[in-house]
């Protein structure tokens, strides 16, 4: 009896430890698509979009625009559905638009002194001509701000929120203080512009000092209309079709941006931004994930979409465009993972090997599904607990989190020796490293794609809220558009 017992409770453990190794392992339909993916396509893709020749894939630029049609060229290699308005194209028509200085007036006096503001010491950005003449100034914290010039400080416009308020303020202008950004060209959509502002930087001292003291203000302004240039830019997005009747009409979006910094405007030797972390290295890794997924016999249950940004240097510009003009519903949109600096592991803090990390680690439930993914491919997928949050805005997944998707950016590592500067070059990426964590997403994805239960965000995390209420209106919209 003894004996017999203890086979039986062999035979049970035996049993309980092939079952606990089943689970432990990557589903066999989904390893043709890991199986595809190679060190040496992601490196042939790098090379290509960081190379010289594209100088630093500015936006706009010639550069940009051979990126972008190769982009779309490995989409159609890999067999992908055109999801633009021009094939994988998806055109912006936008406005450059340069400040124009010629007459430039700003006076802020108190009833007793004046301070006069020159060109040069000012920042401006308008759409508009404008002329005020004595016209009464409050600070940003005033409850009637309309028609009014507002001073604010540097430090209150951190947020998406602050922007938003002191465009829904009414302000004839915003004197925006103690930061001055460099006079460049911005780029401008037909909204940006209906929302606009008009704003000038000011960092002189003796403003701050003079609208902290005042009790009343007034101020005359002078500036002419910008100069404008129409442009053409581009995102590049494709759909792999998911399997599943009813979930196909659901995606998934990956993206990554295929911009960068362009030419170095002085100095000696080597002056091109190449940009092969920052961001050929996602860009590539996005191509190669959807030639991977595209080998699957049976195809994922829910659609994936792929899409390359334009103009995330500028100010996650390409992202921005998507999410007012997306190419899939947003509300059938239920993740965005948008992968950056895929392929340096030599972050300063240490070297990332078989690492991957996600922004806003704790802000929905994806991450998760990716810490599963990367116990089966081998990869730690972890929290990095100082730079996971500040992170989170710093990228192209906001622009989609801003519309209420959970969305997340994905790197090996945040910052490396040659970050935003002209060494960015494609021989320094670890490309074996890269194609296993790319094996991880690609799994990660597959698991998302085939899974009933979408991401959702995580409510107990305060962090959370704007993204909360977005899905909330997102999905209220969609329900009663649909009632109708
Ligand atoms: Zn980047």
């Amino acid at each position: 009896m003894q004996n017999i017992r203890i086979m039986r409770s062999e035979c049970f453990f035996a049993a309980a430890f092939a079952a606990a190794l089943a689970v432990a392992q990557i589903p066999a339909q989904v390893q043709p698509a890991l199986d595809h993916i190679s060190a040496n396509g992601l490196k042939g893709n790098v090379s290509f979009l960081a190379s010289d020749l594209l100088q630093g894939r500015a936006t706009p630029s010639p550069g940009l625009d051979i990126a972008a049609e190769f982009v779309a060229a490995r989409f159609r290699a890999a067999g992908l559905e055109p999801a633009g308005d021009d094939g994988y194209f998806q055109t912006a028509h936008m406005q450059q638009v340069q400040a124009d200085t010629t007459g430039f007036k700003l006076q802020i006096s108190d009833g007793k002194d004046t301070v006069d503001i020159g060109p040069d010491a000012a920042a401006i950005q308008t759409f508009t001509a404008l002329d005020l003449n004595h016209v009464a100034a409050v600070k940003n914290r005033a409850a009637d701000r309309k028609g009014k010039v507002v001073f604010v400080p540097a430090g209150d416009l951190r947020s998406a929120t602050a922007m938003r308020d002191l465009r829904a303020s009414g302000a004839a202008l915003a004197v925006i203080t103690g930061s001055r950004p460099r006079a460049a060209p911005r780029l401008a959509s037909p909204e940006d512009r209906a929302e606009s502002v008009p704003i000038v930087f000011v960092a002189s001292g003796a403003v701050a000092t003079m609208v902290k003291n005042a009790q009343s203000l007034t101020v005359t302004a002078h500036i002419a209309a910008p100069k404008e240039k129409p442009v053409t830019l581009r995102n590049v997005a494709a759909v792999l079709r998911g399997s599943d009747p009813i979930l196909k009409d659901t995606y998934i979006l990956v993206t990554a941006h295929y911009d960068h910094l362009g030419v170095k405007a002085e100095g000696q030797g080597d002056r091109i931004y190449n940009g092969a972390n920052d961001d050929a290295s996602g860009t590539a890794s996005m191509i190669e994930v959807a030639g991977a997924l595209s080998v699957l016999e049976k195809k994922p249950r829910r659609s994936v979409v792929f899409v390359a940004f334009f103009g995330e240097e500028l100010g996650l510009i390409g992202s921005k465009w998507y999410g007012r003009h997306p190419v899939v519903p947003l509300a059938k949109t239920v993740a965005d993972i948008n992968l950056e600096h895929m392929g340096r592991t030599d972050d300063p803090t240490g070297p990332k090997l078989n690492d991957a990390t996600i922004t806003g680690f704790d802000f929905s439930s994806m991450p998760q599904v990716f810490v599963k993914a990367g116990k089966l491919a081998g990869i730690r997928v972890y929290k990095d607990e100082k730079r996971s949050d500040p992170y989170f805005a710093r990228s192209d997944n906001q622009a989609l989190a801003d519309s209420g998707i959970p969305a997340h950016t994905m790197c090996v590592a945040f910052e490396f020796p040659d970050y935003h500067g002209v060494g960015d070059e494609w021989p320094k990426i670890d490309y074996e490293n890269m194609a296993k964590v790319d094996r991880m997403v690609t799994l990660g994805l597959w698991m998302l794609a085939e899974s009933d239960k979408p991401p959702a965000w995580n409510a107990s995390n305060p962090q959370t809220k704007e993204y909360i209420a977005a899905a909330a209106k997102l999905h209220h919209a969609t329900d009663s558009a649909g009632a109708k």
